[in-house]
């Protein structure tokens, strides 16, 4: 039996865990790691202007109706990942999932196709789905997305693969495969539905509760289940290909012409579907050797019916997402994430009053001039302030005596090789133009 005491300090025990665990399914990324996110950021950044993409960031939360429509109903993420919550003004609001349908929103509200077509717009930030925790599958995670709106022309779903797999090459990951497969549109999609539930119907007793309740709402979900039980059964599913209508097959043979032509390798999997409504004909995904079951890296495909769903005029579109914490946990499993050597460019050794000010006046100006300088606030010894200056890898140490403060002077002592000189606090210029030399 649990007495009242002990009820209370188990109370008081969950309300201490709640304070230094994060929720589940989320991430820190502390020093140490963090500077490989901006690396990444970085180039992320540079890979999307050489494609003529422009950044686009939208709230953190939306309505919820956006991602019920954009998404679609019968799809895992709305049916039960979102993390969807009542507002002090009892709206119905969502930590968005996807940068899809937002961008998407974002286009039409801003009436960013007014100008010249295509509009290529890029997100970065985090999202949030209420998934079952794993390696390379968490609650908040990262994606950075690009968006084409305007025109329907084959090369730019070629280009929305060519795009995440310059970066994935400019990061040196290697060991990644491209599978493709084209859904067809909402014309050729009946007859494909009735093909698949005609095939479903008498093997659906084995299989999971969510292809149950999907089967006649959405059967082309089906295929996209990890449930283990009906892996078996979807491996014998029809595909599409001989129900595309012409314009679909016409789109997909050019897609794959021009993947040939710039010599993208690919892999066709004619039972990739993708787990949101909105696609229609091209889907991508990217899939890493070195990841588990989250293997995948980034996936994608041509979207021609949301911007009119969402309440646009007709626009084709085609976009892409790549999980960004686990392209960088693929680097991880393959060495390529190394960390370079930093520290202050300067650490300046005080004794206290007014050595501690002067040292204070002068970190001013030099950070003032871009370099990263530190100094004691612990009142430590000299000794422990050098071994300070040593652990932090700091190329110059300044020491500000009081002999030397009296003659107007500072001594700066160059920690490789040990060689001290003194400089001019007078000319803090000089000063500044010794420390960028020494820093090289
Ligand atoms: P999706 O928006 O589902 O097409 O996912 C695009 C990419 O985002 C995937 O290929 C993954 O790399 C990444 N991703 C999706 N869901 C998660 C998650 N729960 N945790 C980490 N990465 C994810």
């Amino acid at each position: 039996m649990v007495t009242i005491t002990r009820f209370l300090q188990m109370l008081r025990g969950g309300a201490q865990m709640t304070l230094t665990t994060k929720p589940r399914g989320t991430n820190d990324i502390a020093p140490g790691e963090i500077e490989f996110w901006h690396e990444l950021e970085e180039r992320i950044r540079r890979v999307c202007s050489a494609y003529g993409f422009q950044e686009l960031r939208t709230p953190i939360f939306e309505h919820t109706e956006l991602f019920q429509r954009g998404i679609g109903e019968a799809t895992d993420i709305v049916e039960k990942e979102m993390y969807t919550f009542l507002d002090r003004g009892q709206r119905s609001l969502t930590l968005r999932p996807e940068g899809t349908a937002p961008a998407v929103r974002a286009f039409l509200e801003n009436n960013l196709g007014a100008g010249s077509l295509p509009v290529k717009l890029y997100y970065y930030g985090p999202m949030f789905r209420y998934e079952r925790p794993q390696a390379g599958r968490y609650r908040q995670f990262v994606q950075f997305g690009f968006e084409v709106f305007g025109s329907a022309d084959p090369l730019l779903d070629v280009e929305a693969i060519m795009l995440p797999l310059e970066l994935y090459k400019a990061c040196g990951l290697s060991g990644f495969e491209v599978e493709i497969n084209s859904i067809g549109c909402p014309e050729c999609r009946p007859n494909y539905r009735q093909e698949l539930i005609e095939y479903f119907e008498p093997r659906i007793d084995g299989m999971c509760s969510s292809c149950k309740s999907r089967l006649h709402r959405n059967p082309m979900r089906l295929l996209d289940c990890k449930v283990e039980a009906c892996q078996e059964v979807l491996a014998g599913a029809p595909p599409i290909a001989k129900h595309l209508c012409a314009d679909c097959s016409q789109h997909f043979s050019e897609v794959l012409s021009y993947l040939d032509a710039l010599g993208v390798e690919y892999k066709l999997n004619p039972r990739l579907v993708r787990g949101f409504d909105y696609y229609t004909k091209t889907v991508f995904e990217v899939t890493s050797k070195e990841l588990g079951s989250q293997n995948a890296i980034g996936a994608g495909g041509r979207y021609d019916g949301l911007v009119e769903e969402l309440g646009g005029k007709p626009t084709p579109a085609v976009g892409f997402a790549v999980g960004v914490d686990r392209l960088l946990l693929a680097l991880k499993v393959q060495g390529k994430l190394k960390s370079e050597e930093t520290g202050p460019q300067a650490y300046l050794v005080h004794f206290g009053g007014e050595t501690k000010r002067r040292a204070a006046w002068v970190a001013h100006y030099l950070r003032s001039h871009g370099f990263w300088v530190e100094l004691d606030y612990l009142n430590r010894s000299i000794k422990a302030q050098m071994k300070a200056a040593n652990r932090l890898n700091s190329r110059l140490v300044l020491i500000f005596g009081e002999e030397e403060l009296d003659r107007g002077r500072v001594i700066v002592r160059n920690m490789q090789d040990g060689h001290e000189q003194e400089a001019d606090l007078q000319e803090l210029e000089q000063l500044a133009k010794m420390v960028g030399e020494c820093a090289k």
